[in-house]
């Protein structure tokens, strides 16, 4: 959309506010908000200053003045306010005019200029589905609480954390048990109606919603496929959406990995795949799960790179506590058609040639989504470029329930890294797939694993409630 159909449509719609929004490095979006009346072209041309030092991760205070550059393609009237107000996200910029190396959006842009500069297609598709949990209120207490139990007798402890005001009118969930149930199990099937009502407003082809596995109200609605910096900017709005409709019920999302001991977490799988103009390159009828080399190549790239790679899309100490066996998050790095125990399935059901694409199952929503799809594709690039064929590095095909083999046949399988630190370790040791073509730059990876120890080192120096289980009585 040009600057003048903006304007246009600030007039016709009667806006009266204008909201900036850029998103920092954890994925969290900030926003300033103009009066209707002082924007106009030159906004477009200017940008609108912030205090860069103020916003964890970014500048220090000696160098604090930034600029958001306004992405006219990604404009949305705001659903939630009093008053009228359009949001529009933003590039940062340096006073100087440069693109600022640390704005993930920025190097979301670079990572689709790279694609395009080499060779392969012209277009990579991303389509995330990103769960989520509805809570009645926030817990703190007696998420933490469930770690005096062990896994056999969570039920129970569920059972009496769980709030029964208004009596107990059974039809509970049990731990697992929440797969797509009608009403009166699904309590959320309006809430999730109505996430999806704003949503499609907002501009985004929603296909689907439903009840996901965990008890407690587990949800997940799916949206349409898009380009990565586009994808990502649906993203935003979609946990925007979520996280204020859950607000306007009296209730709370949370995207957290796994907020709840004991049951299945919330992932964020990751479709994705590339085109040349009009044509599918993952699709080649008849082999492996019609496969195309390209798309194996992708693969071993992604699975390969993986350890560090899940430094950016599983970016947060608690995203491993949702990557342990027996939950359906991945905990082995290979790839498989159809098995949900793999970190890459391919999905081979109602799938047409454009349809062919991979599922990555390993992200989860602590991932920032510009940073996350970025690294994908530049991993699944890198295995395109070097021809990385993960059946001769031991990455499957593997068609059989993981969850279920000999402690021997799983000596054989790469399984992710087990902490956020070793995650971490595992970036500082293997990040020039990610400098290629100058997408993230070396300062951005320093920064941002100095950035995510702190988060490492706070959590692992708080005293933890399970500890009073095994030591206090010592
Ligand atoms: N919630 C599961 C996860 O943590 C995924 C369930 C599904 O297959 O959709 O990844
Ligand atoms: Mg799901
Ligand atoms: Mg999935």
């Amino acid at each position: 959309m040009s600057v003048e159909n903006v304007l246009e449509l600030i007039k016709e719609k009667d806006i009266q506010f204008v909201d900036f929004r850029f998103v920092d490095l954890s994925g969290r979006a900030h926003h300033i908000t103009l009066p209707a009346s002082e924007v106009d072209g030159d906004t477009f041309v200017n940008g609108v200053a912030f205090d860069g030092s103020s916003i964890a991760g970014f500048r220090g205070i000696e160098e604090s003045d930034m600029v958001m550059m306004p992405d006219t393609e990604s404009i949305f009237v705001d659903p939630f306010t009093e008053h009228p107000t359009l949001n529009i996200m933003c590039n940062i910029f340096t006073p100087d005019g440069e693109r600022y190396d640390r704005d993930p959006r920025s190097i979301a842009q670079k990572a689709e200029e790279y694609l395009q500069k080499s060779g392969v297609g012209t277009a990579a598709f991303f389509a995330p589905e990103s769960e989520f949990f509805i809570f009645d209120d926030v817990r703190f207490e007696s998420s933490m609480h469930t770690s005096f139990y062990s896994v056999d007798s969570d039920e129970a402890a569920w059972n009496t954390a769980r709030k029964e005001e208004g009596g107990n009118l059974g039809f509970k969930i049990k731990v697992k048990g929440g797969y797509v149930p009608v009403a009166p199990v699904d309590t959320q099937q309006d809430i999730r109606s109505e996430m999806v009502r704003l949503l499609q407003e907002s501009g985004l082809r929603v296909e689907r919603h439903h009840h996901e596995v965990a008890t407690a109200g587990q949800g997940e609605i799916n949206f349409r496929f898009d380009t990565l910096t586009k994808t990502a900017d649906n993203l935003m709005k979609y946990k925007y959406i979520i996280h204020n409709v859950a607000r306007q019920y009296g209730k709370v999302a949370t995207f957290m990995p796994k907020p709840l001991f004991g049951d299945n977490g919330s992932g964020m799988h990751v479709h994705q795949s590339i085109f040349d103009g009009d044509t599918p390159l993952f699709y080649e009828k008849g082999a492996y799960a019609n496969l195309s080399q390209i798309a194996l190549h992708y693969i071993g790239g992604i699975l390969y790179h993986a350890p560090a790679l899940i430094a950016l899309t599983n970016p947060s100490t608690n995203s491993f506590k949702r990557l342990v066996p027996g939950y359906e998050a991945p905990v082995n790095l290979v790839f498989s058609k159809g098995n949900r125990s793999a970190a890459i399935r391919i999905p081979v059901a109602a799938v047409t040639p454009k349809g062919c694409r991979i599922e990555f199952r390993t992200p989860d929503s602590t991932a920032n989504p510009y940073l996350a799809f970025a690294a994908m594709l530049l991993a699944g690039l890198d295995g395109i470029k070097r021809k990385i064929d993960p059946t001769a590095l031991g990455y499957g095909p593997f068609d059989r329930n993981i969850y279920e083999l000999s402690d021997e046949e799983k000596k054989e399988i790469r399984s992710v890294p087990g902490s956020l630190d070793e995650a971490l370790d595992a970036l500082e040791a293997d990040s020039e797939f990610l400098t290629e073509g100058g997408v993230f730059s070396k300062d951005f990876i320093d920064n941002y694993v100095a950035f995510k120890r702190q988060e490492a080192k706070a959590v692992a120096i708080r005293v933890h409630p399970h500890e009073y289980s095994l030591y206090f009585d010592c």
